[in-house]
């Protein structure tokens, strides 16, 4: 086997979208599951669609999920530059070769020529495609032009007659009619290659051993493949992977919610869960397995397990797999993760907290509101909430002055089970159901109505914290 050299080719045009990555990660995987190295190479010769902090938002991405990158702009490697703007006289000296093999041209058409051929061969019901008209030129035409300084492009000149054969490891072999592909683009007049020259030069000079790309790439390939026939060179195995839709089968966009792994990060998705959920989208192992972490993937991952229908980005699941991670984590892996989410606290109180809450939150972003009852001196809320269904004013009054006196007991609330047999002896002598004498106990010492569970709430949040919010909830109904 050649050496595997996969490569992840973004624009820095803004924050990666999630389905980009998931390429991102198809590659990576296929990296590291046979050894071969992971490429990041930057696709830049657009400029007009670049945002100033591109490449820092490309780079991010792919360190939120650990998908580190062997060769790339910020690390180099044997085949750099890796950012194609860096690159600029390679793809001149590629298009010069061309010219000279008679097998691409100069073009000197401009925009408003251009407008006019397409408005009339879309009058004609044609296809809009270049019309040929500067690769017929004879030597004196063109020499005028050049004379007259007009500028110009380089255009691939395709082959009118004949079949090419495209090869798609996910989709297939298709044969296309060279007379249907376009006389592209390969140069602009301000000497930026296109990305159809771009990809294939670098591809070809990095040694990419495995193409792999989004499928809405297709339309381009009869070009690249045309034009690595036109260079002579072997064409790499492509393969182009699923588009990843939201839940109503269109392309997923900001519509859907969050589209940057960033972002995931920020709202509290781990990035086990992250990874395992991307690598689904378009990859499946057999028709159960769901729960993959990193290492298994790079053992499993195979590129005849790639699928060909569209991938939906299921939010749901992504949830349920990220509730599965977050309650496999250690309570001390726990605490240093929910830490940023909970700035107020220290790493004790957290991980105290960990066995609470663990269970109780799909995402990180949803500890505050489960735990900041804890750090608020006193607490804000309606009375009214003391009391709960069947209870009047009176019977929650006598709830928490029984538990008061319960509790006022005990120097420490450790010994939670002891605290909670006692409370629930308290609740049967007054007559009330558990649920009524513990939910305005609960709200007393919480201001809610969830909680963490409430004996440990109350050993946390500590005994003279804890009879405060009772004496101050009992005040609250004695003047209501
Ligand atoms: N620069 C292209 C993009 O941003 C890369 C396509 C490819 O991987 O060939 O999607």
């Amino acid at each position: 086997m050649t050496d595997i050299r996969v490569r992840f080719a973004p624009s820095p045009t803004g924050a990666p979208h999630v389905g980009n990555i998931r390429t991102a990660l198809f590659g990576y995987l296929w990296a590291r599951h046979t050894g071969g190295k992971f490429i990041l190479r930057i696709e830049d010769t657009d400029q007009a669609r670049e945002v100033e902090n591109g490449l820092e938002l490309i780079l991010e991405s792919l360190r939120v999920l650990g998908l580190q990158w062997d060769e790339g702009p910020d690390v180099g490697g044997p085949y750099g530059p890796y950012e194609q703007s860096k690159r600029l006289p390679l793809y001149q000296e590629h298009t010069a070769r061309l010219i000279a093999q008679g097998q691409a041209y100069y073009c000197y058409c401009t925009e408003e020529r251009l407008a006019r051929m397409r408005a009339d061969q879309k009058a004609r019901g044609e296809q809009t495609r270049y019309d040929y008209h500067c690769r017929n030129l004879s030597e004196a035409e063109r020499a005028e032009r050049e004379r007259a300084g007009a500028p110009k492009v380089v255009r691939l000149a395709v082959p009118r007659g004949g079949k090419t054969t495209l090869r798609d490891f996910i989709h297939g072999d298709l044969t296309i009619e060279n007379k249907n592909v376009d006389d592209q683009v390969l140069l602009k007049s301000d000497g930026f290659p296109t990305y159809h020259l771009a990809v294939v030069v670098d591809d070809h000079l990095m040694k990419i051993s495995h193409v792999m790309r989004g499928d809405d790439w297709i339309p381009s390939f009869p070009k690249h493949v045309l034009l690595y026939q036109a260079f002579g060179w072997d064409i790499p195995p492509h393969g182009h992977l699923p588009n990843v839709l939201g839940p109503d089968k269109k392309k997923l966009s900001k519509r859907h919610g969050a589209t940057s792994v960033m972002q995931f990060r920020d709202e509290g998705y781990l990035t086990e869960a992250l990874l395992n959920f991307l690598a689904r989208l378009g990859w499946s192992y057999d028709d159960k397995s769901e729960v993959f972490a990193r290492d298994q993937l790079i053992d499993l991952f195979t590129l005849d397990k790639i699928e060909h229908a569209p991938a939906i980005f299921d939010l749901a699941k992504l949830d349920w797999l990220n509730g599965y991670y977050i309650r496999a984590l250690s309570d001390d892996d726990f605490a240093a993760r929910a830490a940023p989410f909970v700035p107020q606290t220290d790493a004790a109180t957290l991980r105290a907290l960990a066995p609470l809450t663990k269970e109780r939150v799909k995402k990180l972003n949803e500890i505050p509101a489960l735990v900041d009852f804890l750090f608020e001196e006193d607490l804000e809320y309606d009375p009214q909430t003391l009391i709960g269904k069947g209870m009047d004013a009176a019977s929650a009054l006598a709830a928490l002055r029984a538990a008061r006196a319960t509790l006022d007991k005990h120097v420490s609330f450790d010994d939670e089970e002891k605290i909670e047999a006692e409370l629930r002896a308290d609740a049967e002598k007054l007559g009330m159901k558990n649920l009524q004498f513990f939910g305005a106990l609960r709200v007393a010492v919480t201001g809610k109505t969830v909680s963490p569970p409430l004996m440990s709430s109350m050993r946390i949040l500590g005994r003279e914290k804890t009879l405060r919010r009772i004496a101050r909830a009992i005040s609250a109904l004695e003047y209501l």
